[in-house]
């Protein structure tokens, strides 16, 4: 699977966060988007994930993805959880007929939740993954036992990051 264009990441040797250009995303957005990036300051600093694990670029980027989904769950935006629900139908609608979920772009809610996402692709591509992904990563915790969780969403991180 081709890589998604990143938009930011952090420089250990510079001790610095690169943003992409990401002006016209959502204010929200952009928050996370550092948030997500501080996640992986942290990870390096720390060691943890340690780097000699076998899936250790899923593994990171599964626990600043669910730490970064944490802080949008909590910010409950208006029609987050109708979003998330509506979402969730969409994927297994989709699975049930074999196709691929893409990031719908097109989502009414997108425009309730961030009302500055306005139309340009770049944005709405953004803020509609988010949404599948948390939508994803949601159904894999009510559809495996939780023994079974962990390993199904590194999984999906591989999958849907490119990362091993
Ligand atoms: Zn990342």
């Amino acid at each position: 699977m081709k890589r998604r264009p990143q938009s930011g990441i952090f420089l250990r040797s510079h001790n610095v966060i690169l943003l992409n250009s990401i002006d016209y995303y959502p204010d929200t957005v952009r928050g996370l988007v550092l948030f997500h990036e501080l996640v992986h300051a942290q990870q390096k600093r720390t060691g943890i994930p340690a780097p000699s694990h076998p899936n250790a670029r899923a593994l990171r980027e599964l626990q600043a993805y669910e730490l970064e989904f944490k802080v949008l769950d909590r910010l409950n935006l208006p029609g987050y959880k109708e979003a998330l629900e509506a979402e969730v139908r969409r994927v297994r609608s989709e699975f049930q007929q074999q196709t691929t979920s893409r990031p719908n772009l097109a989502n009414p809610y997108l425009d309730v939740m961030f009302p500055d996402v306005g139309m340009q692709v770049q944005s709405r591509t953004k803020v509609a993954s988010i949404l599948l992904f948390r939508a994803i990563l949601l159904m894999v915790e009510r559809d495996f036992k939780p023994e079974e969780v962990a390993q199904k969403k590194l999984w999906v991180t591989q999958k849907i990051t490119g990362r091993n």
